[in-house]
């Protein structure tokens, strides 16, 4: 059966609800009516008559023209996949993208959330086996789910959203997808973008160069945006950010602001300083300065806050007083993820956090680095929305032109692959330089995570997955985590290194207000252990546990109760991995050797991650001959010769962050190929292992084989 456009209609304005069977509620009614003018709305036809020719769409839309709320539902009307135990499905880019935008499509189809219209993020499953059929999901989950059953048999249409951000997992999605459609002709395809970039998107899913897939192109409905450029540099943008929010609140008609800053920190900051300031202004000047409610947007923020932005902005404090406002504060997730309604300025300081990979270095970090140029008119256009805005670019415009990349570089090209390639050799795809890649990623990057994975035991020398490697794939988790939590046993210590996961896993727990640091610090002194953060973070959570029944006790700690509580769900859910894959739960009976059997198994996935102690009180040096300083944050009590992080992060200058002093014998030991120190170029680092390497040598006589040809180059 054909959906016809007139079907659907009458289905849409029919008083019973057709997957439920109950009748259209009244909220139904006033938010299909404001659906009906959005511009992918009003174009039902035309999109039927290509879906219903065609296995594979090209969609183009303007942000906030309905692509990701409208179109998956004309789907579900085509396909009723209810009828036939199929799902559709429509990947997002973002976590919060993924859970808002389903939790509005459920609103939209009067349903309740999590039945028939449900979504899936990593750690977090909303929809009910049998009756979801229209599924969000992250571009992630789709991707684990594709190495289970590469045939993604449960799928009827599959529809992906926001291709031009083009993500990692985005981008492989698509090489998958490819090859799928061809060997299921009853799977649909949309590949959904927002930018014109279409034709690379076509000829990427042509079966031949002539037979392009068809183009569905929205046009989008936007007003005239005034851009604003600063005329000389700006030094510190939070507070110009700051300055020009209240300036706009104070002088211009209402209309509600959207900035964009680079991540939760800062965001956090930046509302809390905007309310102290506004709130003096209204006391100052009660009769010209109306409330402004600022509101926060970043990808860990929790469920209940998320909806807080389409709230309507606040009301005059009296009734003849100013009119309020609301400014959102917000990620790159607002640029074209997540459309707000009512915004009319736009403050754009040019920035976003950006992932940047060295494979020669191994290292990835996410810098706040300058946006494209394609990035500022999207930024610049989330003004135009309902009526004619404004954009604020905290930048010249000398800089915008000269300085201002054409476009942001996919993902692929500036990212660490050693998940995906371990998520593809489990999918069987074998010969990863031939995969279909829409840009092809240095074949050094694919060849660095070969050799990761080889290292950390999951492929064998020929690539091949090794039993473990199968293991580290079944966890959601980076490999470097999987593997020192399936190792965990051999220790002792899988009960404390799955609280260590989860804790790692989730958003960081540590509050630190601009204006409560020392309260927090000091707070933080208390929860403190000896040996380093990763113990700390144990303990953390095991008095998190304790104290549950407090509910004061993280406010006290300056600790996030939200990170918290999604530390103990993710928790749950390792643990039924692990005991699926009968990894066992245990703990070490002798406290005294507690700590040392955590970080033995620390050792065991983070053994690339390491730095030696080089004078200075905070200074290291890295693997790669670079030194690096341990972040302010850390909290180690000793100062260990050597220590393992969990991450390396770059503001100012390189920091190591989350990091736990370690014996240098636990690391030749435990990652032996890694360590064949014969390969390495010669470093003060690489001495002092072959120094530790000829003690063990010594110790252990015959068993440490590599020992005789490290000395030979040494010394
Ligand atoms: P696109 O995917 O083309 O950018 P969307 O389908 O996301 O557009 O948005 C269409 C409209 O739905 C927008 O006007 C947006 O403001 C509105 N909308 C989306 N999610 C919500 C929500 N959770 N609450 C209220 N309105 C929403
Ligand atoms: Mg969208």
């Amino acid at each position: 059966r054909e959906a016809t456009t007139e079907q659907v209609h009458l289905a849409l304005e029919h008083d019973i609800n057709p997957f439920t069977n109950q009748p259209h509620t009244a909220q139904y009614k006033k938010i299909l009516e404001a659906r009906k003018s959005l511009p992918v709305f009003t174009h039902m036809a035309e999109f039927y008559k290509i879906f219903n020719k065609h296995q594979i769409i090209i969609m183009v839309g303007e942000t906030g023209s309905g692509k990701t709320t409208q179109i998956p539902q004309f789907v579900a009307y085509s396909d009723l996949p209810h009828t036939k135990n199929k799902i559709v499905a429509c990947t997002q880019t973002r976590r919060v993208a993924t859970t808002a935008v389903a939790e509005r499509v459920a609103d939209e189809m009067d349903v309740q959330l999590g039945q028939q219209v449900g979504y899936s993020i990593r750690f977090e499953d909303m929809t009910e086996a049998g009756t979801t059929f229209l599924k969000y999901m992250t571009d992630g989950i789709l991707l684990r789910e594709a190495m289970h059953d590469p045939d993604l048999s449960r799928y009827s249409t599959i529809i992906v959203d926001d291709a031009h951000e083009r993500t990692l997992a985005t981008d492989i999605l698509m090489g998958i997808l490819k090859t799928l459609a061809r060997r299921r002709p009853d799977l649909k395809l949309i590949i959904m973008s927002a930018t014109l970039d279409a034709l690379k998107f076509q000829k990427y899913f042509a079966v031949s160069a002539d037979a392009l897939p068809p183009l569905f192109k929205v046009p989008g409905r936007t007003h005239p945006v005034e851009v604003f450029y600063t005329q000389a540099p700006v030094s510190d943008y939070v507070k110009a950010v700051i300055r020009f929010v209240l300036q706009i609140h104070c002088t211009e008609k209402p209309g509600d602001i959207l900035v964009f800053l680079t991540g939760e920190e800062e965001i956090e900051d930046v509302c809390h300083r905007i309310k102290v300031d506004v709130d003096n202004l209204i006391k100052s000047y009660p009769e010209t300065v109306g409330p402004l409610e600022c509101i926060p947007l970043y990808s860990w923020l929790p469920p209940q806050q998320q909806q807080r932005i389409f709230d309507p902005p606040p009301k005059a404090g009296s009734p003849h007083g100013p009119p309020g406002r609301k400014v959102v504060v917000s990620t790159n997730i607002a640029e074209s993820s997540l459309t707000i309604d009512g915004i009319v300025y736009v403050v754009d300081p040019g920035f976003s956090k950006q992932k940047v990979y060295n494979p020669s270095t191994r290292v990835e970090s996410l810098l706040v680095s300058p946006i494209s140029k394609e990035s500022a008119q999207q930024r610049t256009g989330r003004a135009g929305r309902t009526r004619p805005g404004k954009c604020y670019r905290l930048y010249t415009q000398k800089n915008f032109v000269s300085e201002f990349k054409e476009q942001t570089e996919p993902e692929i090209l500036r990212s660490n692959l050693v998940s995906t390639v371990l998520m593809l050799v489990k999918a069987g795809i074998k010969d990863l330089v031939k995969f279909d890649y829409l840009d092809e990623p240095a074949p050094e990057s694919l060849l660095r995570a070969l050799e990761v994975l080889n290292y950390l035991g999951a492929v064998d020398d020929d690539g091949n997955l090794t039993a473990l490697g199968s293991m580290m794939a079944e966890f959601p988790l980076d490999p470097q985590l999987s593997k020192m939590l399936i190792v965990s046993p051999e220790f002792k210590c899988s009960n404390e290194i799955l609280t260590i996961t989860a804790m790692l896993s989730v958003p960081n727990v540590w509050l630190r207000p601009s204006n409560k640091r020392e309260e927090a610090d000091a707070a933080k002194a208390m929860l403190t252990v000896p040996g380093g953060d990763h113990l700390i973070l144990l303990n953390v959570y095991n008095e998190y546990i304790q104290n549950q029944h407090d509910k004061d006790w993280t406010r006290i700690y300056y600790l996030s109760a939200p990170a918290l509580l999604q530390a103990v769900n993710v928790r749950e859910q390792l643990e039924r991995t692990m005991m699926q894959f009968e990894v066992d739960l245990v703990t070490v009976q002798d406290q005294s050797d507690m700590s040392s059997a955590i970080k033995q198994a620390l050792c065991c996935g983070f053994f690339m991650q390491v730095a030696h102690k080089v004078g200075g009180k905070r200074n290291y040096m890295n693997l790669n001959n670079q030194p690096v300083v341990l972040h302010p944050s850390c909290r180690l009590d000793t100062q260990p010769e050597w220590v393992i992080f969990n991450e390396f992060l770059v503001t100012n200058r390189p920091y190591i962050r989350t990091v736990t002093g370690v014996r240098p014998e636990w690391l030749l030991e435990n990652a032996r190929s890694h360590f064949d120190l014969k390969d390495w170029p010669e470093s003060e680092m690489k001495r002092a292992l072959v120094r530790v390497s000829n003690r063990m040598a010594g110790r252990f006589g015959a068993r440490w084989d590599n020992a005789a040809r490290v000395g030979e180059i040494d010394e």
